[in-house]
C-alpha cells in the first residue's frame, strides 16, 4: 500500500515537465471487485501512474459516497 499512498497526492513529479505537476484522476477501469484509475499530468497529459481501489477500500469508498 505504501507506493500507493503517494499517488493519493494531487501532484506528481513528471520527467517531461521536470517538476511536480498537478495531475488529473482518470478512471480507467470498472471490475465487480476493483476500480483503476490513471493519473494524467495536467501539463503534457503524460500518464504519471496508476492507482488500483479495490477490497475494503473500494467498499468504503461506495458506501462513503451514499452518505448524505
Ligand atoms: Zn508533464
Amino acid at each position: 500500500m505504501g507506493q500507493f499512498e503517494n499517488l493519493r497526492a494531487s501532484s506528481l513529479y513528471c520527467n517531461k515537465c521536470r517538476q511536480a505537476m498537478p495531475v488529473r484522476q482518470k478512471l480507467l477501469l470498472v471490475l465487480p471487485d476493483k476500480e483503476i484509475y490513471d493519473y494524467l499530468c495536467t501539463g503534457c497529459a503524460s500518464s504519471l501512474g496508476q492507482r488500483e481501489v479495490g477490497g475494503g477500500e473500494l467498499l468504503m469508498a461506495r458506501h462513503q459516497s451514499r452518505l448524505p
